[in-house]
């Protein structure tokens, strides 16, 4: 969008001083043909001959009577006018001081000279255009000189919009300045040479710069072009600031609309992460209440099947034993039916916090079995290790219980131990039959005790007949 702005303004530039150019160019090419016209005419001896009247018809074409043109005088060799287009007897001052005049004097090829801007008769500011007389030896005969008003570079100026600070001038080639937009009266006839810009506009038919003005410090685009063949360049200057305006108008509400779709993007991201965050935290805590023992806070029989499952596999990899204990409580049918089941509840919870708090260890696990049957899985424990967590157990729930001396009695629990280094192929219910004979053995055994299983175990449906009986 910058490069394109900056192309238009070129653009543009460029259009206008082409334009301009070939004005002012087809003006002074169409005055210089008249001026051609005169020295032509006075080169044939009739022009001598005939009446003021017919001469002035010889020699002056209408086009010289233009708007802006002045009259095309004759001048000779020591300054006299002899001959005025607009005047059938010319009188007026000696011009041989003026600077056209010195310059066809002294060389014969100045061609086509402009003078310096000078205020005319009528207050009018003009130019001289001027071209040499020569007599046919090649000596100075005089000047044919016209004028040419600054009004017209004036209004031709005027046409042109070039923004705040566009400016737009024409100077000679040697920097004498003619015309410039804005009008500032002192600048005409200014020299100009030593300016950065015009130090940089000469030497090229066609320049196109970026300068800093030393006037008024503002940087321009400066597109230069000389006018025809003639010694006058033609300026226009565009400020940077202003070629790029649009630009930043445009991109300050781009910006601000990347800006604003940013902001939503972000917060709906922010609120999609919240979003995510709350969902996941409730399939957590949705997780933890599939798997939790409402009444106990234990790990539930689902859980217990698949941390079992689990540890049985990983210890058959790592060839470790795996110890199993199953709790339960001593006579609870008659604890419940004497306390009553709320009581019974709080010391299930009581019996399972006992549960929990011996086995701390990571790799420990309690469940609630199911009623008033607890399970403790030990990785990588031996029989004889398991019988002690078993006997801690026990322990802890007898000297609980004679702590509360007013609280009901506290029952008891008998807890078989079961272990086995798993073999691939061996069934993991295998194990648990056996810490459940065990429990039973303890049951029969007269309750409060742990009992190791024994090996080999034998069947559990035998076992539970003994039980039963
Ligand atoms: P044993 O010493 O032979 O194990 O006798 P027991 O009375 O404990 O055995 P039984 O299997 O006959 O009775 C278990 C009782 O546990 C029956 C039931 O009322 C009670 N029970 C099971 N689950 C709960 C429970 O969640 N809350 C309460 N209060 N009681 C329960
Ligand atoms: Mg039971
Ligand atoms: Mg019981």
């Amino acid at each position: 969008m910058r490069q394109a702005h900056w192309d238009k303004a070129s653009q543009a530039s460029n259009n206008i001083v082409a334009t301009i150019e070939a004005d002012i160019a087809r003006t002074i090419d169409s005055y210089d043909l008249s001026l051609q016209g005169v020295i032509d005419g006075l080169k044939l001896p009739e022009t001598n001959q005939v009446s003021k009247e017919t001469r002035q018809v010889i020699l002056f074409d209408r086009a010289a009577t233009a708007k802006h043109l002045g009259a095309i005088r004759v001048i000779d060799a020591e300054g006299r006018t002899i001959i005025d287009s607009r005047n059938l007897d010319p009188q007026q001052p000696n011009r041989s001081e003026r600077d056209y005049f010195k310059v066809h004097a002294q060389s014969a090829n100045a061609g086509l000279y402009i003078g310096r801007p000078f205020e005319g008769d009528d207050g009018q500011y003009i130019i001289g255009i001027s071209r040499r007389l020569s007599h046919p030896d090649g000596s100075f005969a005089g000047v044919v000189v016209g004028s040419l008003q600054l009004g017209y570079f004036h209004d031709l100026f005027r046409k042109v919009k070039l923004g705040q600070d566009g400016a737009m001038g024409l100077t000679r080639t040697d920097g004498i300045m003619l015309m410039r937009s804005p009008f500032d009266i002192d600048a005409i006839g200014r020299d100009i040479s030593h300016s950065r810009v015009f130090e940089q506009a000469v030497g090229s038919h066609l320049r196109q710069f970026e300068e800093t003005a030393s006037t008024d410090g503002v940087k321009r685009l400066h597109v230069i072009k000389q006018v025809g063949d003639h010694p006058l360049l033609i300026m226009v200057a565009v400020s940077i600031e202003e070629i790029y305006a649009g630009w930043r108008q445009q991109t300050r509400r781009i910006g601000l609309l990347v800006l604003a779709l940013c902001g939503a993007t972000l917060a709906l991201a922010l609120f999609s992460a919240q979003e995510l965050r709350r969902r996941a935290e409730a399939e957590r805590a949705l997780a933890i209440l599939a798997t939790t023992d409402s009444l106990t806070g234990l790990a539930n029989r689902r859980r217990f099947d698949e941390v079992f499952e689990d540890q049985w596999q990983r210890s058959i990899r790592r060839k470790t034993s795996l110890t199993v204990l199953m709790i339960d409580v001593d006579h609870f049918k008659a604890y419940n039916d004497s306390h009553g089941h709320l009581a019974g509840d709080d010391t299930l919870k009581m019996i399972a916090a006992c549960v929990s708090d011996c086995t701390r260890k990571s790799s420990d696990f309690a469940a609630r079995f199911g009623g008033e049957e607890f399970v403790v899985v030990l990785p990588d424990t031996s029989l004889d290790l398991g019988v002690a967590m078993a006997e801690r157990i026990r322990n802890l729930l007898v000297g609980f219980s004679s702590k509360q001396p007013n609280s009901p009695q506290m029952p008891t629990v008998s807890i078989g131990v079961g272990s086995q280094v798993p073999q691939s192929g061996t069934r993991s219910s295998d194990l648990i039959d056996a810490a459940d004979i065990a429990l039973y053995e303890a049951k029969r055994n007269g309750r409060n005790r742990t009992e190791p299983a024994r090996r080999p175990s034998p069947k559990s449906s035998e076992l539970k007949l003994v039980v039963n009986q």
